[in-house]
């Protein structure tokens, strides 16, 4: 099984290392092989997706990501910003199928930023659909640098579109990891106002017939993000856009006590994935040692059952992460009082010895 490593910018290097050592201590037949992505890659070959890092993501099982971005590159033209790696690498590789479990472990409830009794149990998966909508229409625009800055006085648009292929495979993505759970999908959209999301929600519907073991309820977007605030464990699978579920995924993160603990697989339709945490560079940590690999550590685990079939492995990374929260070990991000604070190193260390 051979697993392409893009540790990437900022905290990536860090959280990425310390999954690598799980997946070492598993004693799997994995072959790791590390490449240069994003601003790293940029500043060593002059783009943030190089031909031979995209080679070695598309020739390997899975692709263990980290992140990438620095505000530094925010004056480069778009094609050569870090970002654009990962929507090349989502392009390439076909991967329009994005999973966003937020779960809230039962040892950080009060780590939330809601009541601990609105999030104990928490348990919902977010599906994003990664390769349409407004990130993949069309772009019109021109900005001009004064002394490196943008007035962004000339117009600019992006066209939002998607075609009904697109929405009916994330529609049977949706509707069959709802079989796996509670048998239940709530289809956000903003059909009031876009055609493109009632293009979606009649998809939707359509396909919603050819399961009718699962049921479905049809959510305005402001409406969504307001209930995932008020009352999130309403919620079981949410199926949306690329934008809204970009926006969605990350305010259902903080639900569970930090974006540091959220993993998330992108999958194309043979199964092989891209595994990432759901948080980016993070450089206002970036080179501390205090960054929480957890999420990125999950992220493995998703890629040995999702990619690779090692279900039982996935399931001893998870038991193992299950238990150093229980011994109370916390990175700053999840930190409260009664704990003991650890670094990104120490955490790694911790679920390595749990595994083991
Ligand atoms: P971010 O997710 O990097 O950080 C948001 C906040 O969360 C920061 O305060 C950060 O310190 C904290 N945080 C993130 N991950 C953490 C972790 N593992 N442990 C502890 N705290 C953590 O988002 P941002 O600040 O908006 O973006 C920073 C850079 O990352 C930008 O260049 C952006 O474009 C890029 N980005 C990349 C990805 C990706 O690689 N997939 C995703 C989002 C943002």
């Amino acid at each position: 099984m051979k697993i392409a490593v893009l540790p990437g910018d900022g905290i990536g290097t860090e959280i990425v290392a310390e999954a690598v050592k799980v997946l070492k201590v598993l004693d799997l037949d994995l072959t790791l092989e590390t490449a240069l992505v994003g601003g790293a890659a940029f500043e060593a070959h002059g783009h943030p997706l190089p031909e031979s890092t995209l080679k070695l993501a598309m020739d390997s099982d899975a692709v263990l990501f980290g992140a990438v971005g620095d505000w530094k590159y925010d004056t480069l033209d778009r094609p050569l910003r870090p970002e654009q790696a990962i929507l090349g690498l989502r392009k390439n590789m076909g991967l329009f199928a994005n999973f966003r479990p937020a779960i809230c472990y039962k040892q950080l409830t009060d780590a939330s930023s809601l009541k601990p009794e609105l999030v104990a149990g928490l348990d919902i998966l977010i599906i994003r659909e990664l390769t349409g909508d407004i990130y993949f229409g069309q772009p019109r625009g021109r900005r001009i640098a004064t002394d490196g800055h943008f007035p962004g006085s000339e117009e600019a648009f992006d066209t939002m579109r998607y075609s009904r292929p697109e929405i009916e495979r994330i529609a049977h993505v949706a509707f069959q990891a709802a079989q796996k759970r509670s048998k239940r999908v709530t289809s956000v959209d903003k059909a009031n106002v876009l055609e493109t999301f009632q293009l979606w929600k009649d998809v939707l519907t359509e396909i919603g017939l050819q399961y009718p073991d699962v049921a479905l309820d049809h959510m305005y977007v402001d409406n969504a993000a307001m209930q995932l605030v008020k009352a999130p464990k309403k919620f079981d699978v949410v199926v949306t856009g690329n934008m809204f579920g970009d926006i969605l995924s990350d305010a259902a993160a903080m639900l569970t006590g930090s974006i540091g603990m959220l993993p998330s697989a992108s999958l194309n339709a043979k199964n092989q994935g891209l595994y990432e945490p759901s948080h980016g560079s993070a450089p206002d940590i970036a080179g501390k040692g205090v960054a929480n690999p957890l999420a990125t550590i999950l992220s493995a685990a998703m890629m040995l059952r999702f990619s690779l079939n090692q279900p039982e492995a996935a399931a001893r990374i998870e038991a193992a992460v299950d238990a150093v929260l229980s011994q109370g070990l916390r990175t700053p991000d999840i930190y409260s009082a009664g704990t003991t604070k650890v670094g990104t190193s120490e955490m790694g260390d911790a679920v390595v010895k749990a595994l083991a």
